[in-house]
């Protein structure tokens, strides 16, 4: 918790608000320092003027909950599924959102109808992967999202890493099967049409979430769902092994939809991880296994949205990264932290990062 010098309490400096903007939900924390005073939890209303109103709403359920005002919050941060630009506000092509535009100026609009609060808009994907590197402790880390699609957001010694062209991570596109179908961005084959939930979806089209389905008839010994774990793992093991000769990450995090399969999730991807580096000692001296992780359950999207709006981040919308704020003693939830459901906050972003 910030403190003034004095040795008051600083009521309003270090209260933040993060919201993880989804096509169908807002979920939102409200930090104070690094503890979580309160979360919100909206469906998200479409279109420029509904995800406006939807992000007030939630912005001030937030502070009603934790009893500060509007006007007392240092700064709102907003994860959003598209293109952004940090340095305007504005996103393009959040087609998720119902926003197709270019340069839609939704943090300007939301600042204005907060009555001038300061807001910061960052990729959602960026926002998951600063959350989850922060909540976990780690400086050194991708975050791979398995949802709808397949991307990852890196935190390289402390900073964002967001590329060039703002395509760092985009391992969903990797070719990973030369004669398989032809992906979205136009190449065949992509890793994402193997290592996504939606690949699961479409390979187990009867049950509802495909993910439980597969793994919990798979752990059945049903062999039909055997071979499709396997497949799916290798693919993610392909991901992970990817990033880890590309970065050498220190860690790897699963995020995403598919990632609420926990510890079955994790236990297929490390066995798949080991049957690609049976082969090779280079692959093995990685250690690859040792450095997979899952998203703790906590909103990480919603978290590092508010972390990014810290006046700790220098170059935010300016140079290519933002630095993750010096961690405290504390790396835990605050309370009031619930659970994240089955549905999870960042499992629409990859294949809505970036248009195609
Ligand atoms: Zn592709």
């Amino acid at each position: 918790m910030a403190m003034d010098p004095a040795g008051g309490a600083d009521l309003t400096g270090g209260l933040r608000v993060g919201l993880d903007v989804g096509g169908t939900k807002v979920l939102g924390v409200l930090l104070e320092g690094e503890v979580v005073r309160a979360t919100v939890r909206r469906p998200t209303r479409p279109g420029t003027d509904g995800v406006v109103a939807t992000a007030a709403e939630a912005v001030r359920e937030l502070c009603a909950d934790a009893g500060v005002e509007v006007a007392g919050l240092a700064a709102v941060g907003l994860g959003l599924p598209g293109v952004v630009e940090p340095s305007t506000g504005t996103v393009s092509h959040a087609v998720n959102l119902g926003i197709d535009l270019s340069g839609v100026p939704v943090g300007p609009l939301l600042s204005a109808e907060l009555g001038g609060v300061p807001v910061t808009v960052e990729n959602d994907l960026n926002c998951a992967a600063l959350g989850a590197a922060d909540r976990l402790g780690l400086q050194d880390m991708a975050f791979l999202a398995l949802g709808t699609g397949v991307a990852a957001g890196l935190v390289l010694g402390g900073h964002l890493r967001r590329g060039h062209a703002g395509a760092a991570g985009e391992v969903g596109h990797l070719p990973y099967r030369a004669d398989g179908p032809l992906c979205a961005c136009g190449q065949r084959g992509c890793l994402e049409l193997y290592a996504s939930g939606s690949a699961l979806d479409a390979a187990w089209p009867d049950a509802v979430p495909a993910p439980q389905a597969v793994f919990a008839a798979a752990a059945a010994g049903e062999p039909r769902a055997v071979d499709l774990r396997a497949g799916f793992a290798d693919a993610v093991a392909t991901a992970v092994r990817f990033l880890v000769l590309t970065c050498d990450v220190a860690d790897v995090v699963l995020g995403g939809g598919v990632a609420q399969l926990g510890t079955p999730l994790l236990e297929a991807v490390g066995d798949a991880v080991d049957r690609q580096a049976a082969d090779s000692p280079f692959l093995r001296s990685l250690q690859l296994r040792d450095r997979l992780r899952l998203t703790s359950s906590v909103p990480v999207g919603a978290i590092g949205a508010a972390l990014v709006t810290r006046g700790d981040a220098p170059g935010h919308g300016q140079d290519h990264d933002a630095r993750l704020p010096d961690r405290g003693a504390s790396v835990l939830p605050g309370p009031g932290v619930a659970p994240e459901d089955r549905e999870n906050p960042i499992e629409t972003v990859a294949m809505t990062r970036r248009t195609h």
